[in-house]
């Protein structure tokens, strides 16, 4: 404003004298109220001439506002919006308000504005929205009750709650709605059904606080909000008016009841819901207690309408009794009150339970529930306890006595106390046996179905068991109702290709079987090479990518077994011998197989007892690895031995395997990270710079917590972790690699060296190179094994070892064995060499001592 500093002129004054008392007079004659007030001192600096009129003074400039406006008041009102204007000077606040002065509801507007001293004073307008008279009264309030009516109580109750909100305090809604009002009117006529509103309304009204607000929402449903209380104390309040109720209906010994359900909903101060949504909320709540309500009534009323429950008299116990011996089905009761359960005599026996009457059912009989089918037994189970259902059907299996799973279908119902509590909770429990033949996940016959097929199975016929191999990848990978609809995908496929062929079975977990009238092995081998076509094929769901392949395992009836349990134990030997030695192809039952799969069977029991013994018989034995420039001994392997007499020459390369399969390989494997890490602690005081090179299985690494235990390991034994390599088989990384990528690189991160064991023994070597995750390249053994025949072995090293420099990674050649062999070998430049002829694997002492040599 460019003018500021100009002087002013006469027609300026004058044009500004005029426009001042043309705006005072328009001021003064607008229907509206308008004052200013100092908010320091309440004083009154001007006020237009409605409002003067409309609160009858004559001369309200210089004296305090509450002086003029609420003349019994002493000071400022509590609520004043002064108060709040000054803390936040840029807002307005908009509010209607009662005057009870001069009777009439006004719409204010205040805000702050500059006066003519530049100081920043309140500015009040309002307009006066409805006189406060008697003809105006039906407007506001509800004509039976005198309390506000719906229009003007939500009105009020949104002003509550926006003053509760400035406050710092919560407002509790109640809404009640009066019982059985159509009734009484119709049988009592409208007079008495109004005086019951009348009597209910009075005796809560006149034990509000000046503060709550109560309107009628419509015929019989009243709302009150109470302005800064707790919800506890508001149920007590609302019980105590109940109680009072009750009273009157005794000491009048009327034929109807004062009575009513409500229901409660806490506004606090962070409250966004508008006054619909409050009120339906609170409508909700009131309507589940009504609920129970009629529910017990409905109860009382059967009982009294029916003379014979009344009259006919009998022994419960005997009834439950006589029922148990006329029912094949289970009789279940729970006291809810108690949580205790009684089952009926049939039941403890089929189940094993300790007795009829059951404390802890949840735990006993939980604990049978199939794993697949708890979740839906609890869910059901919480939601009878919730009191969310009255009834239930549910299926499920439970293991019996003989350890087999059993479908069983449970019927209850829950019954209420005449105070609308669960009281009991009873019903039948069906024993459906194997009634159930279908898998649910996949809606092929599922393995009580595969045990009756075969067992009903005439003239000859073959078994083919499948497995999907490393399936849990899929399920890591993705999650476990990814897997689930895989399985159920890869189901459904198998029984569109082999229609006609074989019966499909889906068995526990990620296992199939086929059921064919076939004996021929061609025959069985050409249905495998169509499974595994299939396995080839590009497979994905929902867009996301998965691979996988089968191994398979057959028998012939009745060749390799001529009753069910023997047929299918081969079946499974055979699935498992496929498992570790013949993975993505289909073996048969043999000898041969019987006899492996015994001796696995022997040494797994032998060395698992033996871990759980303190690793009893196993120790670590060091090879030195060393480098080819200066033929010092930097770094060492630590590898693995078994001594038990009874198996004298089973080394790691079997047994490892073994361990790997049954999961113990993860709680030996830490013990071996553990020795090792403290041997190279010891050995660090010889030589500092000595490097320990540890195997890893990669079922180690797919546990979760691999990570954290081997960082637990090297801070409490404390060396460095650049001074750790951890070595991994190729072919196990190629198996998982995107499983282990993410682990790997975690490791990486920490300092600690990856090594590629085994490289070149396996399909992937190239392709793994390309991703680089690793430090150093051990090229296998089996290409060091005869380079003196074979010039192919020799060159691959040479373009090896140059490919993996290019790479930046470092090359060590294992199984070195001879001189010649070291010679042929050096002109290709390796970074280190391992072998029999630079160094057996060597007890702790011995390589001590190898050490202290040097
Ligand atoms: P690897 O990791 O490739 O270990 C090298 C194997 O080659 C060792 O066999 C070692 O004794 C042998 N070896 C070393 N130099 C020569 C040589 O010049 N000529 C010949 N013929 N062999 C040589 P070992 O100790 O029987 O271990 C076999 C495999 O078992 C290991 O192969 C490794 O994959 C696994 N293994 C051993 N210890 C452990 C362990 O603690 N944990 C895990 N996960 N696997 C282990
Ligand atoms: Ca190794
Ligand atoms: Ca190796």
């Amino acid at each position: 404003m460019g003018n500021q500093n100009k002087e002013l002129t006469n027609v300026d004054i004058e044009n500004t004298c005029q426009t001042t008392s043309v705006f005072y007079n328009m001021i003064n004659s607008i229907n509206a109220n308008i004052c200013t007030i100092d908010p320091d001192t309440d004083i009154i600096l001007f006020m237009n001439d409605k409002m003067k009129i409309d609160y009858g003074c004559d001369n309200p400039v210089g004296k305090k506002c509450w002086q003029i406006l609420k003349p019994n008041q002493k000071e400022r009102c509590l609520d004043c919006s002064m108060t709040y204007l000054l803390d936040n000077p840029h807002e307005s606040l908009s509010w209607e308000s009662k005057n009870n002065q001069n009777k009439c509801i006004y719409q204010n507007y205040d805000r702050m504005i500059q006066w003519t001293d530049k100081k920043s004073v309140y500015f009040h307008q309002s307009t006066n929205i409805i006189g406060y008279n008697e003809m105006e009264q039906v407007v506001i309030y509800d004509e039976l009750t005198g309390i506000y009516n719906q229009k003007f109580g939500d009105n009020f109750l949104l002003k509550q709650i926006n003053h509760a909100k400035n406050e710092n305090k919560n407002c509790v809604v109640c809404l009640f709605d009066i019982d059985d009002l159509k009734k009484i009117n119709e049988t009592f006529g409208y007079i008495e059904g109004d005086h019951v509103i009348q009597v209910i309304i009075h005796c809560i009204q006149t034990q509000l606080n000046k503060q709550d607000i109560f309107f009628r929402l419509n015929g019989n449903q009243f709302v009150i909000s109470f302005y800064d209380n707790s919800i506890e104390q508001i149920q007590q309040f609302m019980m105590n008016i109940l109680d009072q109720l009750k009273a009157t209906n005794l000491s009048k010994k009327l034929k109807y009841h004062f009575q009513f359900c409500f229901g409660l909903y806490l506004v606090t101060k962070k409250n966004t819901l508008a006054i619909s949504e409050i009120i339906s909320l609170v409508d909700e709540k009131m309507y589940t207690q009504k609920k129970k309500i009629h529910l017990r009534k409905a109860h009382q009323e059967l009982r009294h309408s029916s003379p014979l429950v009344g009259e006919f008299d009998y022994n419960k116990d005997l009834l439950y009794d006589a029922l148990v011996k006329s029912t094949d089905a289970y009789i279940f009761i729970c006291n809810m009150k108690t949580g205790v359960f009684r089952y009926t005599p049939a039941m403890v026996e089929e189940f094993d339970f300790p007795g009829e009457i059951l404390s802890n059912a949840a735990v006993v009989f939980g604990e049978k529930i199939h794993r697949d089918d708890k979740y839906e037994f609890l869910t059901n189970n919480q939601q009878i306890t919730d009191g969310r259902s009255n009834s239930h059907i549910v299926e499920y299996r439970a293991l019996n006595k003989n350890n087999e799973y059993v479908w069983l279908r449970c019927r209850g119902h829950v019954e209420y106390d005449k105070d609308g509590n669960q009281d009991i909770f009873a019903g039948f429990i069906t024993n459906l046996g194997k009634k159930n033949y279908r898998d649910i996940l996949t809606g092929l016959y599922n393995k009580f179905e595969f045990k009756e097929q075969i067992e009903l199975a005439q003239g000859n016929f073959s078994v083919m068991l499948l497995n999907i191999d490393n399936f849990k990848n899929i399920n890591t990978l993705y999650s476990r109702e990814f897997g689930d609809n895989i399985l159920r995908i890869i189901g459904q496929n198998l029984q569109t290709i082999f229609s006609k062929e074989a019966t499909i079975f889906k068995r526990d977990g990620d296992e199939f079987a086929l059921l064919m009238k076939t004996t021929s092995k061609d025959t069985l081998k050409n249905i495998f090479k169509i499974i595994q076509n299939y396995c080839e094929e590009e497979h994905s769901y929902e867009n996301n990518p998965y691979t996988f392949t089968i191994t398979a395992g057959a028998v012939i009836y009745p060749v390799d077994g001529d009753k069910y349990l023997e047929l299918i134990k081969n079946a499974e030997m055979t699935l498992q011998y496929g498992k570790r030695q013949r993975r993505n192809k289909l073996s048969f039952f043999n000898a041969i197989v019987a006899k492996e799969e015994s001796l696995h069977m022997k040494i797994l029991n032998v060395i698992k007892h033996d871990i759980t013994n303190q690793y009893r018989h196993f120790s670590l034995v060091y090879q030195p690895i060393v480098s080819s420039k200066d033929q010092h001994i930097h770094k060492v392997e630590a590898l693995c031995r078994w001594n038990h007499e009874k198996f004298p020459n089973i080394g790691p390369g079997h047994f490892i395997p073994i361990l790997e399969g049954s999961g113990d390989i993860i709680r030996l494997g830490k013990w071996i990270f553990k020795e090792a890490i403290s041997q190279l602690k010891e050995w660090l005081t010889y030589d500092p710079l000595m490097t320990m090179s540890i195997n890893v299985s990669y079922v180690q690494l797919l546990e979760d917590d691999f990570l954290s235990f081997v960082q637990q390991t090297i801070d409490s034994i404390d060396v460095p972790y650049s001074q750790v390599i951890i070595e991994l088989t190729e072919t196990s990384l190629a198996k998982n690699y995107i499983a282990l990528n993410a682990i790997i690189i975690k490791l990486r991160e920490l300092g600690i060296k990856i090594a590629m064991d085994d490289f070149g023994s396996g399909y992937s070597s190239l392709n793994l190179l390309k991703d680089e995750p690793f430090d150093i390249i051990k090229i296998d053994q089996s290409f060091v094994r005869g380079i003196e025949n074979q010039p192919n072995h020799l060159t691959f090293i040479k373009l090896i070892i140059e490919l993996c420099h290019h790479l930046n990674f470092i090359v060590l050649i294992e199984g070195i064995e001879t001189k010649e062999e070291l010679n042929m070998i050096m002109p290709f430049n390796p970074d280190y060499i391992q072998g029999y002829y630079t160094g057996r694997p060597m007890s702790q002492n011995l390589f001590l001592s190898h050490l202290q040599k040097k």
